[in-house]
Formats: structure tokens, sequence, C-alpha cells
């Protein structure tokens, strides 16, 4: 367990990025400490760069002096969001308190050799670096969104849309880029949909996103639920047609075979490799919610079919965990006002519960790139839990050159 004083710098420097520039009296009311004791945590955290004394307006003498203001430092470090996806590769760089400093999208097939797909992943990291470092800001955290499930040791264990198995891919990065947490994209798609999207005041929901597999992330009162070893939430791979098509996972007839973003284009008629320049990845959502909205028959019979197969594996899942909630993420997203019928279908009919679950359906908020704020989340997290290691000297001093 932490020492006290550690878990209070980290209290008081929360707060600020959180709610902003306050005063020290405001944090010692705030934070339940004593006012001696948050002008020393506040002292300390100035002195290691990560707060200053906000400058003070020019006001007429007659008005007084407002007390002085603490906030973040401008060149306090930063954080970094990165997801390597099936067809996309995302970066995200962001302060302390959330601001995002810079974002990157790029379409990559990334169903080739991890070598490959890491470097260039390397390559977006350092470009999403270069300026705020060049301005005196350093990272302090990094965490990597992966579609696969992954192990305590920053591996990949088996991602079966790349094709990957055994991949030691934070090793990988790290060796150029300092120390990456990892964690299944879904997962943190859900974290980020618990603190800035549609998951806002749950406390129990299943987070269920599309791409061209299909995830989950649960909360359960209010926090992740990751299971025993972390591999929880793998709701794309539940049998659906034990006697369907071959999954890259060994089995049949799994959920995403039947509901991912290439069945659900084929259903529709459309090829499923093909592309939009420059499109973002919720660009088949998008696509099928106007073709839907133009009332073509092919799209909209596509959507019954996959709310129907997509109600199937809800009803499995909220039949075990009686969630607040589902929310379809991803792909699933802009088209929930299509799927949200044949679920509930599937939910009156296979629910023990019945309607009274009160298992609403809700299209989540932060689309495509919920996993990659998610990642900023969870980098966030992680540098204000720990504001004496953001003062030490950059974890990254001998990657960046
Ligand atoms: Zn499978």
């Amino acid at each position: 367990m932490k020492p006290v004083r550690e878990r209070n710098l980290g209290l008081v420097l929360r707060q600020v990025a959180e709610a902003g520039p306050r005063s020290r009296a405001t944090l010692a009311v705030e934070t339940g400490l004593n006012k001696s004791t948050v002008s020393s945590l506040v002292a300390d955290l100035i002195e290691a760069g990560l707060l200053r004394d906000s400058p003070i307006e020019e006001r007429p003498a007659k008005v007084g002096r407002p007390p002085q203001d603490v906030e973040l430092a401008p060149d306090a470090p930063f954080v970094l969001g990165l997801e390597i996806n099936v067809d996309y590769l995302a970066v995200w760089a962001a302060d302390l308190s959330g601001v995002v400093l810079h974002r990157s999208f790029v379409e990559s097939d990334n169903r080739q050799r991890p070598e490959q797909v890491i470097s260039r992943l390397e390559l977006l990291a350092r470009q999403a670096i270069d300026q705020p470092f060049a301005a005196g800001r350093r990272p302090a955290a990094a965490t990597l969104a992966v579609p696969g499930i992954v192990d305590d040791f920053g591996g990949v264990v088996m991602a079966p849309n790349l094709h990957w198995e055994d991949v030691p891919v934070t090793r990988m990065l790290s060796d150029a880029l300092g120390p990456v947490n990892i964690e299944n994209e879904a997962n943190l798609g859900a974290l980020a949909e618990l603190t800035d999207g549609a998951g806002t005041g749950l406390r129990d929901f299943v987070y269920i996103s599309g791409e061209i597999g299909i995830g989950a992330g649960i909360v359960i009162g209010g926090d992740l639920f990751r299971g025993a070893r972390g591999f929880g939430g793998e709701i794309g791979h539940l049998t659906i047609d034990a006697y369907g098509p071959p999954c890259p996972c060994g089995s049949r007839g799994c959920l995403e075979r039947l509901a991912g973003q290439e069945a659900i284009l084929r259903l529709a008629g459309w090829d499923p490799r093909v592309r939009c320049a420059g499109s973002r990845p919720e660009w088949p959502g998008a696509m099928l919610a106007e073709s839907a909205r133009g009332g073509h028959a092919k799209t909209l019979e596509a959507l019954s079919q996959v709310g129907h197969t997509l109600g199937i594996a809800a009803a499995a899942a909220v039949n075990l965990l009686n969630p607040e909630a589902l929310l379809l993420g991803g792909y699933f997203a802009p088209l929930t006002e299509w799927l949200r019928e044949p679920i509930e279908n599937e939910l009156h009919r296979r629910l023990l519960a019945g309607d009274g679950s009160g298992c609403a359906v809700l299209a989540a908020r932060l689309g495509g790139e919920a996993a990659v704020r998610g990642a900023v989340a969870m980098s966030r997290r992680q540098a204000l839990d720990d504001p004496a290691a953001l003062g030490r000297e950059s974890l990254y001093a001998g990657a960046i050159g």
C-alpha cells in the first residue's frame, strides 16, 4: 500500500486536473485534508513541475485580492493512448486534465507480421510525442488497446482477427518507447463510455463493440470486470450456431462470424473489403445507416438479421449478469435505431425475467474513438495515481533521441 503522503499528492493533483484551477482553501474542503497539509502538498507538486500558481488577473484595488488559485503547469507531463485494430492504427496524446493534444487515425491492414505493425505504430507515437516534447513536456504513461486477450506481462495471448498469438507486444514497443500498459480494446471502450460516454452514471452495463470482431467490456458495480486473468468479455466467441462457419478462434458459428462488420456488409450486398478514403473506423455503420434511411431493402434485411443474432448473444449476457443497459458501440452505434427492435424481441423471448429485467438497449456515444479514448483514460488514471513517479526524470529519457 502506498504511503499516506503519496496518496494525498495524488488526491490533490487529481482534483486540480479534473476540476480545474482552484485555491488551496477549496482543495482543503474538497479533499478533507487540513489547509497546512494541502499547502505543503501543493508546494511539492509545484516543485515537481506538475502545478503552478495561476497568473493573477489585474483588478481594481478596491475589489481586493482574490485567493491565489493553483492550476496544472503548462509544461506538465502528458499521456498517450494507442490502438492497434484490425484495419487501423490510432494514437492520441492528452494532458493530465484530458485535453487532447494530438490525434491520429491511420488506415492500416494489420493482419500481417507484428514487427511491421508495431514499427508503424511506433512511428505514429513518435509524431504524437515530438511536438509537446519539443515544448518541454514529457510523456508520463502510455496504454495500448488491442483486439484480443492480453496477459499480465504485456503480451497479446491471442488476437484471432490479427492472426497473432503469443506476441510480446509491449516489450517490442517498450524497447523504443518506454513502459506501455496493454488492455483489450472493448474493456477500454467500456471504460471510456463509463467516464465520458453513454455509461456515465450507470453502475452495471455491458458494452458490445462491433468491428471486424465483436468484443464486450463488462462494468459491474461501477468498475471494469476483467475476470481472473483478464480474459473476460469475449462475447464475439459465444457460439450462436454450433454448425456455423469456422472462426479463427478454432470454434464454429461464433457471434462475430455472423454479426461482425464483414458479415453485415456481405448480407447487405457490399464487398466487405470496400474502403472509403480517409474513413474513420465507424464508417461501415455510417454507410449502412445512410442506406437504411434511404429504405434499401437489402440493408434493412441485413440489419434485422444481425439484430436478431446479436439479440441471442445479448440475452445470454443479460440472463447471466442482469445489467441496467446494453451499450452498442463500434459500427453498431449508428445503427442502434434499427438494431434495437430485433434485439429487444430476442430479449423478450429469451430472458427469464422477461421485460422485468429492465435492461435498456442504448447507443454508445464515443463511436470508433472509444478504445483509444479509454487508453488515454487508463494512462491518465495511472499518471494521476502516482505523482511521485511523474516528478522523476522522464520514463522515456533514454528512449527519445
Ligand atoms: Zn470464435
